[in-house]
């Protein structure tokens, strides 16, 4: 069997990675606050142990690897969203617009996220449903002394707990100094953290033995991490900004409550992202979207290549110029996988993957598979890094860069012959920007046979245009 290397934060070392349980690995991801579309820097963590998720899968088998990435639906950037709607005068309860701020950002983070080229994990659970687990955890820290009620308040015992700080390797001081430590009269130190707070009547509450309030954030990781998985389980991921005081205090509240060597075994941090070599900041104009990035062009695909090209340790950065090698590399690997089926993936890719997941010198593996000509290696390499894969679809970047929306369909109005066309239509322009003409012509005498015309029009784009004899199947066939 492979052996996986990563780096374990909680130890410092690059280590062999051996799960409790082979037939069962378990590895959970702290997942996004729902209330505004992911931005460009979400992503890294996403793509980052999707890759993680598909290796582990491709050691141990699909059927024995668990992953579970939660939504934070219960926080105050939500309710001050949903309030700021309510104000602006959107009908309904804040109740109501919570839920549907909630359940629209949920939508938008799995379709734009999928676009990428992520999978789904196999639980995505919602804190709101969690929320009797958390009360139970609370109690617990409470009889364990490990917690206090305080007006309405319940804190954790910073002190309670020897060995606080041993993940991200600070001492009390630089807690207070280094994180925006809320300081509150009603705590015995101020590096106590939240573990429930009160809720007045306009803010979402459930019932509890401190009165009607919310969950603060960290105890909700902790108890639904341990509901889905118990409590000890791998691989615990997220990015490094999370690791203090988030993963800290996750950290504090599950072996508090459950004994020292609970909770997760393996801890995989990944570094940020930075945009054209600067911090991502509203103010500096280069905070966007992930979302206005596919609307700008950027196929996921090319996306995705450009985060596989920097080791997850490393800090990111995202350029254009990066996207627009990316797009030229995965245009030609693209053409050389038309119609081919995968093979095994080969050892060499796996091999540099399983070594602390070292994306960048993977895709240097299949670079040379495809100079090599190797096709079927280089389809069921990249498939395992998420690329070339039938979800991410077809696309071309000259071509929806300059044309895109412009391949015309003069057919009957119905929507699937019209995409259907239109992807033949792309695929004629790929052929030619790839200067490949005698795959070009090919296709477009094979269209024609099937009752597609493909031809230039005066604005550059291309018409498609149906003509009798017609055949959605034939043409399928060619896409
Ligand atoms: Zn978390």
């Amino acid at each position: 069997m492979t052996e996986i290397r990563l780096t374990n934060t909680k130890t410092g070392r690059r280590e062999v990675f051996e799960p409790c349980n082979p037939k069962d690995v378990r590895m959970y991801v702290c997942g996004p606050t729902v209330y505004d579309r992911a931005h460009i820097g979400n992503a890294r963590p996403v793509i980052v142990f999707d890759v993680l998720y598909r290796l582990l899968r491709h050691v141990y088998g699909a059927g024995h690897v668990t992953y579970a990435r939660n939504f934070t639906d219960v926080d105050d950037k939500i309710n001050a969203a949903a309030l700021a709607r309510k104000r602006a005068g959107a009908a309904g309860t804040l109740e109501d617009l919570i839920r549907a701020l909630t359940d629209e950002t949920i939508a938008w983070y799995l379709e734009d996220m999928g676009a990428l080229g992520n999978l789904e994990p196999d639980h995505a659970p919602r804190a709101t449903g969690y929320i009797t687990e958390m009360v139970r955890m609370i109690e617990e820290l409470i009889e364990k002394g490990h917690a206090y009620a305080a007006h309405g308040h319940v804190l954790f015992d910073v002190e309670s707990y020897a060995p606080y700080g041993a993940l991200s390797g600070r001492s009390g001081n630089d807690m207070i100094a280094g994180a925006r430590v809320e300081i509150a009269p009603y705590k015995k130190n101020q590096t106590d953290f939240v573990l429930w707070k009160p809720s007045d009547d306009a803010l979402p509450g459930w019932p509890s033995p401190w009165g009607r309030g919310r969950p603060g954030w960290h105890i909700e990781c902790s108890a639904m991490a341990e509901k889905i998985f118990g409590k000890t389980f791998d691989i615990h991921g997220g990015g490094n900004d999370l690791m203090f005081p988030h993963h800290e205090n996750e950290i504090a509240q599950s072996c508090a409550c459950n004994g020292a060597d609970s909770f997760a075994r393996v801890w995989v941090h990944n570094e940020m992202l930075q945009v054209e070599g600067r911090k991502m900041s509203k103010s500096l104009g280069n905070f966007f979207s992930v979302r206005t990035l596919l609307d700008q062009g950027y196929p996921g695909e090319v996306i995705r290549m450009v985060f596989l090209g920097t080791h997850y340790r490393k800090p990111m950065n995202w350029t254009r110029k990066k996207a627009r090698d990316a797009a030229a590399v995965l245009r030609r690997w693209r053409v050389a996988a038309d119609g081919v089926t995968p093979g095994d993936v080969p050892p060499p890719v796996i091999e540099t993957l399983a070594h602390d997941l070292n994306t960048p010198g993977a895709l240097a593996e299949l670079h040379t598979l495809a100079r090599i000509g190797h096709a079927e290696d280089l389809v069921a390499g990249a498939q395992l890094l998420g690329l070339l894969t039938p979800q991410i679809g077809h696309w071309d970047w000259a071509v929806r860069k300059h044309t895109f929306g412009n391949v015309q369909f003069a057919g009957d109005g119905s929507e699937t012959h019209g995409q259907l066309a239109r992807s033949i239509g792309e695929k004629w322009m790929m052929f030619r920007s790839a200067k490949d003409f005698a795959s070009a012509d090919k296709l477009r005498d094979a269209a024609a046979k099937a009752g597609l015309m493909l031809s230039n029009d005066a604005s550059g784009g291309i018409t498609a245009k149906k003509e009798s004899g017609f055949d959605p199947s034939l043409l399928q066939r060619l896409l």
